[in-house]
């Protein structure tokens, strides 16, 4: 779960969810379209989204090589596990947070 501002502005959500999966693991198929930016920390990130809805599908990093993050709602799962990492808290929305139950496992930024 992802609270930075840049992924809501791309998301146009309050938080970004993701699920990471080693490269391997996928079959990537279909067009899409490409947004390259650098994250804060310096790390290069490549957003793809489906060039007829806008919506993220898939991205890419240097700061996570060899792992591919799929947007969780792209799924359309709503028994899809809950996300246990929630990283930039700073600038989250005060009323969005983990279930209850989920090991503290934060962290602080990540890109
Ligand atoms: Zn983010």
């Amino acid at each position: 779960m992802c609270h930075c501002l840049e992924c809501q502005r791309r998301t146009g959500a309050v938080v970004s969810n993701q699920a990471r999966f080693r490269r391997e693991q996928l079959t990537i198929e279909g067009k899409s379209a490409e947004w390259p930016r650098t994250a804060e920390s310096g790390n290069a990130l490549t957003f793809r989204f489906c060039p007829t809805c806008g919506s993220t599908v898939y991205w890419e990093g240097e700061g996570f090589p060899g792992y591919v993050a799929v947007a969780i709602g792209n799924l359309a799962d709503p028994n899809f596990p809950a996300p246990t990492i929630a990283v930039w808290e700073e600038s989250r929305h005060p009323w969005v947070c983990l279930p209850a139950d989920t090991p503290p496992k934060r962290v602080a930024k990540q890109g």
